[in-house]
């Protein structure tokens, strides 16, 4: 066991090596050697779930070889020190088991050697050093890997919940952002749209707009088809009152089919998608006054801003942070809670023995 006797940076600026100045996620490369300071944590990784749209980029440019992902992977994470797709600029997070806790945290945080965890920050600013990708699954975007990883003092974590498959817990963190923040953005009778519904995000966002717009509110479901799995469920179990078939790239099909639904636009459309292209469609779904929440890493700021003005559209948007107080309890409850989304989420995402 080594362990640096210096308190370093609690945002991990130590740890950045290019260029000057920067914090660890706008940097190009971060030192990812495996000794942990004194606030840092490190942890053995053996999976990293990689983000929806970094990882549809990643089978595209691949032509989804899982040997040429695997080695994409491994040569960003040389290059960069994390796993920072430079296309989408988007990460996803790890699970590790705890290797060594800094001294100076191991009276303030509840983690032992041994401890398994997965990550709550992204995989974009956390320091990574893979030695091999042992597995890719090409459904999932989960990869298998061997390799370190550390967490800073102002990092997050949760640890893996003994009731349910890794894998299930894994997805569900990902996208812990979205239900948490459909709770603070939802009210009573809102009409709201959730663009890519039959997603992982997407599912968790219909059902807690469902319970929070109440029997007075609408949720409005987009998928691009209404034959998936996901779709079925939010359809067939009432997390959404309508489900539209719709190409969410098509602004002006995507607007006119949610437009016939919610004459007027909603109060509230949530992008859950992972292509890119899809600002001005979601933006024409929004009343005007609405509010949109763009939690989709495939969003483009400039598209999002000047698309909005340019279609004289008052909206109010807002960055999809994957933060929020208590988000990872908040999903794994929303899961829980409900015996379908369970039961999807595992066949979905759950180990296949
Ligand atoms: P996911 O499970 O892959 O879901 C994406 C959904 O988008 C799928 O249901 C997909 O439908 C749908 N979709 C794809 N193309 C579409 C189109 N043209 N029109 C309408 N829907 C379309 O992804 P996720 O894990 O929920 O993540 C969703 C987004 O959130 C991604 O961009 C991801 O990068 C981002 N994300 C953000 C944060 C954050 O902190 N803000 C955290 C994690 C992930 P099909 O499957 O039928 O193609």
């Amino acid at each position: 066991m080594i362990v640096r006797s210096t308190r370093a940076c609690r945002f991990g600026s130590h740890r950045v090596l290019d260029p000057p100045g920067a914090l660890a996620q706008a940097a190009w490369r971060l030192d990812a050697t495996p000794v942990a300071y004194e606030n840092e944590i490190l942890c053995d990784v053996d999976a990293l779930n990689i983000d929806s749209a970094s990882f549809a980029q990643l089978r595209a440019e691949c032509g989804d070889d899982v040997h040429a992902i695997g080695e994409r992977i491994l040569a960003t994470v040389r290059e960069r020190g994390k796993q920072h797709n430079p296309v989408t600029g988007s990460g996803g997070m790890f699970v590790g088991r705890v290797r060594e806790v800094g001294t100076a945290l191991r009276d303030s945080v509840a983690l032992q050697a041994g401890d398994r965890i997965a990550s709550l920050v992204s995989l974009t600013l956390t320091p990574l050093l893979l030695e091999r990708v042992l597995g890719v699954d090409l459904a999932t975007g989960h990869v298998q890997v061997r390799g370190t990883a550390v967490l800073f003092e102002s990092g997050s974590w949760a640890t893996l919940p003994t009731d349910l498959d890794d894998r299930v817990a894994l997805a569900v963190f990902d996208v812990a952002g979205a239900p948490a923040q459909m709770r603070r953005l939802c009210r009573q009778g809102d009409t709201v749209v959730v663009i890519g519904a039959d997603g992982k995000s997407g599912i968790l966002s219909c059902v807690e707009a469902k319970r929070a717009t109440g029997s007075s509110g609408r949720v409005i479901g987009v998928v691009p088809n209404a034959a998936s799995p996901g779709a079925r469920l939010v359809r067939d179990h009432g997390f959404v009152d309508v489900a539209i078939e719709a190409d969410a790239r098509d602004a002006l099909q995507i607007s006119q089919r949610v437009g016939a639904a919610a004459p007027g636009g909603a109060d509230l459309v949530v992008n859950c998608v992972n292509v890119a292209g899809t600002e001005a469609g979601t933006i024409l779904c929004a009343k005007d006054g609405g509010s949109i929440y763009f939690f989709s890493m495939a969003t483009s700021f400039t598209a999002a801003a000047l698309g909005a003005e340019g279609l004289g559209k008052d909206v109010t948007m807002i960055v999809g942070s994957g933060f929020a107080p208590n988000h990872a309890e908040i999903a794994l409850e929303t899961l829980r809670s409900h015996p379908a989304v369970l039961a999807h989420f595992t066949t979905t995402y759950g180990r296949k023995s």
